[in-house]
């Protein structure tokens, strides 16, 4: 067979060619915005060239800085397109994180938006590689800005080549993106994606047994174009000519149910405190959802009644999957077998609240100290994985010796496998809870109490016990209307019958929130740290 270098460029140049008519649709502050793709094409051609002009050289690093709209789609293409890589930044780190990843990526450019201006103005003198901010704003004149030297987006364009053709000399291995994912303790860590990383990645979500992402979906990626790529929707389903609908800037459960509505959105995707608030927002207002028909979540467990609701009371497809900022993300996928029809309406809920099995292409394996555990759907350990769209190393990064080793991906999460290959996830390694030398699985409670009809959220840590060594603590969150009528009492009872006796919460906090990472998962460390002294002040 031919040996031809599978590129990012060439899932766009599939668009211009095939779906020139198909839209990005993007509500920005001055109004919605539509562009086909024959326009995307252009302006992303024009960007480019317009990057060559300011100096950017291949493998230069581009950082956004940036929600989800067609501006941010464009520079996904424009900087892989002239062989440079581009580079999201999670606008929700500390200011701390943004500048040493900024310093570490050694980004050249960074092209901003301008709600996203005050923080790069406060942290602009401990950058040390940029050499140009690009301001992504609809205004024709550029916002007052410390920042220097400074361009306005529209015009940049104005100064690129429309017919500029994107560069195909460049090895399918090279780098194309990279993205920083926040770990336990210390730095986030870079993650480089390769073209050849992100094209495969693409045909996987076209899978019928996966997303499915098709010509005739109207997507619309929730997931934020800083994380994980928005899940790497945004390239696959520019290749496939899906119309994709972007949520813009500072989007609130609001304006995602109206475009739902209004853009007959057909497939979405988010992490579940994502998902839950949809469905706060669908219970509270009154909207027409019958264009979607499935959800993708991943990120976290996703909670059982989650699932049931939107499928049973909305009728929309729940495509649970599971994937890290290392794996681009998609690796497992959670559908039943077709033998497995007959299964009760509980234990299907049961099933497809696990994460699935391996997407194809990928191979994994499930080790504990002695070696590969026993495909029962007991016996725990930790998951590796290894594949063509799975990173093998952070971007110059010591810790990679610890997550990469002969050939493997240490996820760093533990799970059990059953005779079907299907993989449960119990917890990342670090939040297990080991109580009398015995663990319990966090997830396993939480979505135990999320299944309670008053539970909005709720997240179990362990806390320091001087008997147990560390003791399970629920912290919830109840939905407004039960918030006077709901005691702990009645969400233990609830969930006694589901476990043995010494797995059960030791108390049950309620709050008002629960602190969340800058992705929307439950920031356990935060809470763990809120509640160390716990029984300690509880004795007193
Ligand atoms: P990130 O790189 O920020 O996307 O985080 C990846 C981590 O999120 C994984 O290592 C898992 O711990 C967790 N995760 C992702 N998807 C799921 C899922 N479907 N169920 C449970 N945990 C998940």
């Amino acid at each position: 067979m031919m040996n031809v270098q599978l590129l990012v460029s060439s899932l766009l140049e599939h668009a211009e060619k095939f779906f020139p008519k198909k839209e990005v649709i993007s509500p920005m502050p001055s109004g919605i915005v539509r562009h086909t793709y024959a326009e995307i094409g252009k302006r992303t051609r024009q960007l480019s060239s317009a990057l060559e002009k300011i100096g950017i050289q291949r493998e230069d690093r581009v950082g956004t800085l940036a929600w989800n709209h067609n501006r941010h789609l464009e520079v996904y293409f424009a900087a892989p397109g002239m062989g440079a890589v581009l580079h999201t930044i999670n606008i929700r780190l500390s200011p701390e994180h943004i500048v040493y990843i900024i310093n570490h990526a050694e980004d050249k450019v960074l092209f901003i938006d301008e709600d996203i201006l005050p923080l790069v103005e406060l942290i602009k003198d401990h950058l040390k590689s940029v050499e140009a901010f690009v301001i992504m704003t609809d205004k024709e004149e550029l916002p007052e800005t410390t920042l220097e030297p400074v361009y306005s987006y529209e015009k940049l364009l104005q100064t690129g080549d429309e017919a500029y053709q994107f560069v195909k000399d460049i090895d399918e291995n090279a780098p194309a993106g990279m993205c920083y994912t926040s770990a336990t303790t210390g730095n986030p860590k870079g993650v480089v994606y390769s073209h050849r990383g992100i094209v495969l990645h693409s045909y996987a979500l076209g899978l019928a047994d996966t997303v499915g992402v098709s010509e005739n979906d109207r997507v619309m990626p929730i997931v934020p174009m800083f994380h994980a790529n928005a899940w790497g929707l945004p390239f696959a389903a520019t290749w496939f000519g899906s119309t994709q609908v972007m949520p813009g800037p500072r989007f609130t459960p609001k304006i995602l149910a109206q475009l739902i509505e209004e853009e007959k959105v057909t497939k979405t995707g988010g992490v579940p405190t994502i998902c839950l608030a949809l469905l706060k927002e669908w219970e509270e207002g009154n909207y027409d959802t019958s264009s979607l028909n499935a959800i993708l979540c991943g990120g976290s467990a996703a909670p059982r009644g989650m699932i049931q609701t939107f499928e049973q009371k909305y009728n929309i497809s729940f495509l649970h999957a599971y994937g890290m900022t290392e794996t681009s993300p998609l690796a497992t996928f959670s559908r039943l077998k077709s033998y497995q029809m007959d299964l009760s309406q509980e234990d299907k809920l049961d099933e497809r609240a696990k994460q699935g099995i391996l997407v194809p292409g990928l191979e994994f394996k499930v080790i504990d100290g002695q070696g590969e555990v026993e495909w029962d759907g007991k016996s725990m350990g930790e998951l590796l994985i290894k594949g063509p769209w799975i990173a093998d190393e952070y971007y110059k990064d010591e810790r990679t010796k610890e997550a990469f080793q002969d050939g493997w991906l240490h996820t760093g999460d533990v799970v059990t496998i059953d005779e079907e290959g299907v993989i449960k996830i119990l917890d990342r390694t670090k939040d297990l809870i080991k109580s009398g030398g015995e663990w319990i699985s966090s997830v396993d409670l939480e979505n135990a109490l999320m299944a309670h009809e008053a539970v909005f959220e709720a997240s179990v840590v362990a806390v320091p016990h001087a008997e147990w060594q560390e003791r399970p603590v629920a912290c919830v969150v109840l939905k407004d209307s039960y918030k006077d009528n709901v005691t702990k009492e009645d969400l233990l009872s609830f969930i006694t019958p589901m476990f043995a006796k010494w797995w059960l919460p030791d108390d049950v906090v309620f709050m008002e929130e629960i602190p969340k990472t800058s992705v929307g998962k439950f920031l356990k460390r935060a809470l763990r740290e809120k509640l160390k002294d716990h029984f300690a002040a509880e004795s007193l």
